[in-house]
């Protein structure tokens, strides 16, 4: 079969479109944004009919992923590790319905936070709804784990989880192709009950879920992904690799044999019984996890009798926090830093900023000018480029919390008496998240401003689509915002004085106000005149 060079985002799409996917449901988040570009841009989705839209958030992306799976059909519903949080509610009560058609729910989680703002683990969350979990050391896992979670999925009828972190996500490697399978048909569920979470059918289906966990474990003794190497000839430590972090312990041990046992475990439940002959078998355990110490707590929390040291993240052999990498798996194993090269100070870290000619800029000078005679301290604002506002020379916004926080928390500040409160939002957030805030600000009459920063893109994950383009302020009228009060201008410098007049007139009324600067961004408007000018 063919081979190609993938990045792990692409590896996993190419996997679950050979493994008959019908749909995948996604809003971009850095970084998973690339599966869902990956099949946008393919002619054998596009063939195939596959769904491949952008939603309007995580929660809408994962109901409709519950939806063609109770259809019968192979799907998958891609996130961020925060995006979870937002499909939380449909997540937990997947693994309640259970699956029809294949149900694969991606999680990329981005440790060392590279554009995120936490460090959370989603194996917690796939731990916290009792389902499996597969989590791929390279590439090739990543497209082999498509077919193995879509099988696992309709074996079981669950959902599965597949989570990758940043570093797998982002870097290419050769990947073969297996034969394509077709897409399933459509097919309700046996039990047309099997959708439905009435108290009386849940317990019921936790008391199945619960029945199950049993055969989740044995799947995981089983599973291709794991593998079990007891025989070494140094048995003082025993390694526990999981994920990425088996790539890391191979590249340490590169050109030579791994001198310790290994447990290379890809797919949870976490495989006790391997777990329990590795701890009986050395003198010592080295877990080696990507994100938090789940594992470590876990065996840490068994039925072990203690008395053997079991390192990790937990007691400082490994930071707390923070990505993993090949020097810090050397370190951890005793052996000396000698890995990757010196980075020179020229390219110390830098901090990100708006691009130049970005149609926000003029948007904060301006806004800067309009709140400076009430201090510092009134604008909330939410996750986007625009953020990056925070920094010299702007120094415009004060909060970044999650996405469509920054409405609310203006709300929030209004109710106990600051004034004034000014929200900023960009135009894809408020349609993710913003949107239900201002409805609660409308009920209340509100007195805020709330400022939707609309460059027609999904900006930073680099320019995707959004479900309310061109249709802002009519979303804002039907919500019930005052059409007097929905005011528009262009973000250029020659329009300074109204932009400036605007935000003042509108701090200045008692109520709800929004604010739609609107500019194309310039990063998307270069890659349009590219497509349009002629070779
Ligand atoms: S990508 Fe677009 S919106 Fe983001 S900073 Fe650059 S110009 Fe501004």
């Amino acid at each position: 079969m063919e081979k190609l060079m993938l990045l792990g985002d692409e590896a996993l799409a190419q996997g679950a479109l050979d493994a008959g996917i019908s749909g995948f449901y996604a809003y971009p988040g850095t970084p998973s944004t690339e599966i869902v570009e990956y099949v946008q841009h393919s002619k054998q989705a596009e063939a195939g009919g596959v769904h491949r839209q952008w939603s309007s958030n995580e929660k809408t992306a994962m109901e409709s992923a519950i939806g063609m799976s109770y259809s019968g059909k192979r799907t998958m519903a891609c996130m961020k590790h925060v995006g979870l949080n937002v499909a939380a509610d449909p997540f937990m009560n997947s693994a309640f319905t259970g699956a029809n058609g294949g149900l694969i729910i991606t999680v990329a989680d981005d440790p060392s936070m590279h554009s995120s703002q936490n460090e959370q683990d989603s194996r917690y969350y796939g731990k916290f709804a009792m389902i499996p979990v597969l989590e791929p050391s390279n590439q090739q896992e990543c497209y082999d784990m498509a077919f193995h979670g879509f099988e696992l999925s309709e074996r079981f009828h669950i959902p599965v989880m597949i989570r990758l972190t940043t570093r797998l996500s982002h870097s290419r490697s050769g990947v073969m192709r297996r034969e394509p399978l077709r897409q399933n048909p459509l097919k309700k569920p046996d039990d047309l009950f099997q959708f439905m979470l009435l108290p009386a059918i849940a317990r019921r289906k936790y008391k199945h879920l619960i029945e199950l966990q049993n055969s989740f474990v044995h799947a995981s003794l089983e599973s291709p992904f794991n593998s079990f190497h007891l025989e070494a000839p140094d048995l003082t430590i025993g390694i526990i690799a999981t994920g990425l972090a088996y790539n890391y312990l191979r590249e340490v041990f590169q050109d030579r044999e791994i001198p310790y046992p290994v447990l290379k475990i890809c797919q949870y439940p976490l495989p006790m019984k391997a777990i329990h002959a590795l701890y009986d078998l050395c003198d010592s355990i080295l877990v080696l996890e990507e994100g938090m110490p789940i594992v470590e707590e876990s065996i840490k929390g068994a039925s072990f009798n203690g008395t053997k040291p079991i390192k990790g993240r937990l007691d400082g052999t490994l930071s707390r926090d923070g990505e993993l990498n090949p020097n810090k798996v050397a370190v951890a194993l005793g052996l000396p830093d000698t890995f990757g090269s010196i980075i020179p100070a020229v390219i110390c870290p830098r901090p990100p900023a708006l691009c130049v000619g970005c149609p926000h800029c003029d948007s904060y000078i301006a806004l800067n000018e309009a709140v400076a005679e009430y201090g510092r301290g009134h604008v909330f604002s939410d996750i986007g480029c625009y953020t990056l506002g925070f920094l010299p020379p702007y120094n415009a916004i004060n909060s970044c919390v999650d996405m469509g926080a920054s409405i609310t928390m203006a709300k929030g500040a209004s109710d106990a008496g600051l004034f004034p409160a000014v929200a900023v939002i960009g135009d894809s957030t408020f349609a993710h998240s913003g949107m239900t805030g201002l409805m609660d600000c409308i009920y209340e009459n509100s007195n805020v401003v709330v400022v939707i920063l609309d460059n027609a893109t999904t900006g930073m994950t680099g320019g995707q689509d959004y479900t309310a383009v061109g249709r802002l302020e009519d979303i804002c009228a039907g919500i019930g915002v005052s059409r007097d009060h929905i005011r528009v201008f262009v973000p250029f410098k020659k329009n300074y004085e109204d932009m400036v007049r605007i935000y003042k007139e509108e701090i200045a009324y008692n109520g709800v106000s929004v604010i739609i600067p609107r500019r194309e961004c310039v990063q998307t408007l270069k890659k349009k005149n590219k497509l349009e000018t002629p070779a």
